[in-house]
């Protein structure tokens, strides 16, 4: 292929990812703006294995056909409460493939020549490396791996910054004698053991910062090797990522009440006690049952509900859409109120109140419903408890504090539906299951929608 078509193959890869980040940011337009960005990536990939000649036609078709079997398989058969750890993962590889790349084009003498490739290959195996092993430990401790809990490295800063210290000094090394790839060697692996360090103390709440950070810089650290390759699509693709995980980060932070410089140097907090034990907490519990619910909904004007990670575990998603159908058909007032880190992903109760053709316009973000949370006759909170717990505003000893949360201690009465009074994810417990105007469903999320459901349209 002449080298003008490559560069037109791969403008429009380009272009195709861009109109694909922008679709992403709706739900309307988000499945349009995916397959623009595999289609992207389909296509990037094809036109440089051609402009390479290293592979066959035949060795490209059977490539494609394994790996989209392979995330075939991936898609359909994770689950999406899972997902979190997938896309973990998924960086991590990124990470891991700049390292092996960047080292592999150094060791063929490449990138010997000119400083700023040099550069380059020593940024893109640094931050790859980081990427890789802290992905690793991040996708462990998603996945709850028991192996991962209770680790912690003695004088964590110091070690963090000697490490980054031993790193730049190894890289500029390298940068003044190519010629010893060892140095590049010796600091991909030091900064193996730095991305550990990073991620290992960091718990609780603050994993969403830190798959997004590392999201970022997995395309920091492609777009490092698209320079040691004179690679355009690679260096445009690594910055778009970079750059939209970077966006993501600072929107996380913002949701969790985090400063960027927080997450950078690695001084999160993990998750821990701290204030009242359970017990005290839950001195004062009150349950309820469905057909209790039922009757408040039935002279309820205002309902806003407020799902959480326990809806997607319960896929109560479809059941709840057709409660609040049930509800908007009696000309009950019904609201989604979705905190920008419910369930265990960006955009998480958004897709999944998506997939059960829930309208949009009933989705109301945060920072829109909380003003009115005092007009609100009854929210029912679906499996959700950090981005509700009240201890965000009150105690600033909670690993959530400062949190923004949704206000629904507010309402006239709240319903809490989970099956037990475990904690979420942050491991702390939470004064709105005891609080005066609170009333708890126990049970699993869609069971027990299902029965209001079931006791709305009986009464
Ligand atoms: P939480 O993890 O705080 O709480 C979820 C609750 O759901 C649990 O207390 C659990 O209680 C309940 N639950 C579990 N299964 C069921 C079921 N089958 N039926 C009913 N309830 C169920 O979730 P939130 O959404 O409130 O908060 C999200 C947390 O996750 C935040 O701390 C956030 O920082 C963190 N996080 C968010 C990410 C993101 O990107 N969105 C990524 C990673 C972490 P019980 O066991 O008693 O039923």
């Amino acid at each position: 292929m002449s080298s003008v078509w490559i560069d037109l193959a791969y403008l429009v890869a380009v272009i195709l990812f861009v109109l694909g980040l922008k679709g992403l940011t709706h739900p309307r337009t988000a499945v349009r703006g995916n397959l623009m960005g595999a289609a992207a990536m389909l296509l990037a990939v094809v036109v440089t294995l051609f402009d390479q000649q290293i592979v066959g036609f035949w060795l490209i078709i059977l490539g494609v056909i394994v790996g989209s079997g392979i995330g075939a398989v991936l898609a359909t058969r994770i689950a999406m409460t899972a997902m979190p750890q997938l896309v973990a993962l998924f960086n991590g590889f990124g990470g891991g493939a700049s390292v092996l790349v960047a080292g592999a084009a150094l060791a063929a003498g490449d990138s010997v020549t000119a400083k700023d490739v040099i550069i380059a290959t020593a940024a893109s195996g640094f931050i790859g490396a980081v990427t890789f092993s802290g992905s690793l430990v991040a996708f462990a401790k998603l996945q709850e791996l028991d192996f991962i809990e209770g680790i912690s490295i003695p004088y964590q800063q110091w070690v963090n910054a000697g490490a980054a210290a031993v790193c730049l000094f190894l890289g500029l090394l390298l940068v003044l004698h190519p010629e010893y790839d060892t140095l590049y060697w010796l600091m991909a692996i030091l900064a193996l053991g730095l991305g550990v360090s990073l991620v290992i103390s960091i718990g609780g709440a603050d994993m969403p910062v830190v798959i997004a950070l590392l999201n970022s810089y997995s395309g920091l650290a492609a777009s490092a090797t698209g320079f040691v390759l004179s690679n355009n699509v690679l260096i445009v693709a690594g910055s778009l990522v970079g750059a939209s995980g970077l966006i993501l980060t600072r929107i996380m932070c913002d949701a969790m009440n985090r400063s960027l410089a927080n997450v950078l140097f690695g001084t999160l907090a993990p998750s821990g006690g701290g204030g009242e034990s359970a017990d005290e907490v839950y001195a004062n519990v009150k349950s309820t049952s469905a057909d209790e619910v039922a009757m408040l909904l039935d002279v309820a004007q205002r309902v806003v509900i407020v799902p959480g990670y326990g809806m997607a575990v319960a896929q109560a998603q479809h059941t709840v859409s057709d409660l609040a159908d049930a509800l908007i058909d009696r000309q009950v007032r019904v609201e989604f109120g979705i905190h920008p880190v419910a369930g265990r992903m960006p955009g998480h109760m958004n897709v999944l109140l998506a997939e059960a053709d829930v309208p949009y316009d009933l989705l109301r973000e945060m920072d829109d419903i909380n003003p009115t949370m005092g007009q609100v006759d009854v929210a029912i909170v679906l499996g959700a408890n950090d981005v509700v717990n009240p201890l965000a505003r009150t105690d600033p000893n909670s690993p959530i504090a400062g949190m923004p949360i949704i206000d629904v201690d507010k309402a006239r009465t709240v319903i809490v539906i989970k099956r037990s009074l475990s904690p979420g994810f942050a491991g702390i417990p939470n004064p709105l299951f005891a609080a005066e105007n609170t009333l708890m469903l126990f049970g699993d999320g869609r069971a027990a929608v299902s029965d209001i459901l079931k006791a709305v349209k009986e009464g």
